[in-house]
């Protein structure tokens, strides 16, 4: 919604005439000053006012546009520039400690998504291993005093023997109230038995029947033709075997299906034959789980990585994958920024960071990079009613900049705040 000056007035008016107690006037907070990057199609707005209550946005306009009520808190914040907060649709929680799996946990939810929050991403779509914990996240996090990243969950990733235990699996997963059915159809460069048509078809029609959608780990561009067809409705990682065609295209675009490249989990399949650069970064290592770090380190582990196979494999997978989010993008695909971080050694928050940066390799504008990780991930995984825009009535979620992320992307690097319902992220 734009800022008309009459709804401005309206907002105040309505404001000022608010008694409770948990309402004062003085629970308005106005953040003065900054350029703001709204995530709407809108050019950004300097010296812009966004107008906070309750935890959402109330107004966001140009400083002259937009009334700023008796009393309100003021934080200003001239020479920054603000972007909404960052959604991943394609992470993990809750799960990993240190180089190991199977420690999931509330607290580690919790950690997981302070640690999210702290790099500026402030949604995850969480896409498998998600438990009650990760359920009970998601349906604590609508309050106006959140202050961590907000939470939505794929509950396990599915691996039914059949289409009857298809058909129960998803009816666990309906009944766990979980936001999106996850499988993989996928072999593992030829390790491993692929999940059967019949049987993920009874995946996506059983998750439909229950109103819920359906993404799809893959990495064959055939398997992505095949789950599309059986009506598939998120396809969770890049293609990876041989370049997107016309045919893919037009199936994606047809259903308007997303696309999510999680360019930095083929990264953490090789870059660890040595030691990653970003090992020395202080904004890295502030969040960084340093059993992680010291693990990767070794020297045996790292040859190990030099001289595995799929290494190399997924090494030049990446190369697949980043000319075809290249030309998906330029096709009209709708691109889902996700980053399959929260297992070992993919690193949450700094990794998210590292992806727009990567996009931007790959040939997207950094406005395109921008869009794919606040509304348009927010749109794929069907969150953009509240989230992944600065708009009236959304949930004040955001990123304040020293530097502007349209100018260079690794501006996003450099946080000077994060805010989620208005809260500053401690
Ligand atoms: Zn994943």
């Amino acid at each position: 919604m734009k800022s008309h000056p009459l709804f401005i007035a309206c907002a105040a008016a309505a404001l000022l005439s608010v008694t409770t107690p948990a309402q004062q006037p003085t629970s308005t907070t106005a953040f003065t000053g900054a350029r703001v990057i709204d995530g709407t199609d809108r050019a950004p707005i300097d010296n812009a006012t966004i107008l906070v209550r309750g935890g959402r946005v109330v107004a966001v306009g140009p400083a002259a546009s937009v009334t700023i009520p008796a009393g309100a808190a003021r934080v200003p914040l001239a020479g920054k520039t603000v972007i909404p907060g960052l959604v991943n649709a394609h992470g993990h929680v809750g799960n990993t400690v240190g180089m190991e799996q199977g420690h999931y946990s509330a607290a580690n939810v919790t950690r997981d998504l302070k640690t999210y929050a702290a790099y500026g991403i402030t949604t995850v779509f969480s896409l498998g291993d998600d438990q009650a914990a990760g359920i009970a996240a998601r349906d604590g996090q609508r309050t106006p005093t959140l202050d961590h990243a907000r939470l939505f969950v794929a509950g396990p990733v599915l691996a039914p023997k059949s289409p009857a235990d298809a058909v129960k699996l998803v009816d666990e997963d309906a009944a766990m109230k979980v936001d999106i059915v996850k499988i993989r159809v996928d072999d593992n460069l030829g390790t491993t038995p692929k999940m059967a048509p019949e049987i993920y078809k009874a995946v996506i029609d059983e998750a439909h029947k229950k109103g819920l959608r359906v993404a799809v780990h893959l990495f064959y561009l055939d398997d992505a033709k095949a789950v599309l067809d059986a009506g598939a409705d998120f396809i969770a990682h890049s293609v990876r075997d041989s370049p997107v065609d016309e045919a893919f295209i037009a199936m994606l675009k047809r259903r308007n299906v997303c696309y999510c490249p999680t360019l930095m989990r083929e990264v953490s399949t090789f870059v660890y034959e040595s030691t990653p650069s970003w090992f020395t970064d202080p904004f890295f290592l502030k969040h960084a789980d340093m059993a992680a770090v010291d693990a990767l380190k070794q020297p045996a582990r790292q040859q190990a990585m030099a001289n595995s196979k799929s290494a190399q494999r997924y090494k030049a997978g990446l190369e697949v994958a980043n000319r075809n989010l290249k030309k998906l993008s330029d096709a009209g695909v709708t691109i889902a920024m996700g980053t399959d971080t929260g297992p070992p050694a993919r690193f949450q928050g700094y990794f998210e960071l590292m992806e727009l940066e990567m996009m931007v390799k790959a040939g997207l504008t950094p406005k395109q990079v921008l869009a794919s990780a606040t509304r348009d991930a927010a749109k794929c995984m069907k969150l953009d009613a509240e989230l992944g825009t600065l708009e009236s009535n959304k949930w004040a979620d955001f990123v304040v900049l020293d530097a502007d992320p349209l100018a260079d992307i690794s501006n996003v690097r450099k946080i000077s705040a994060v805010y989620v319902a208005g809260n500053r992220v401690p």
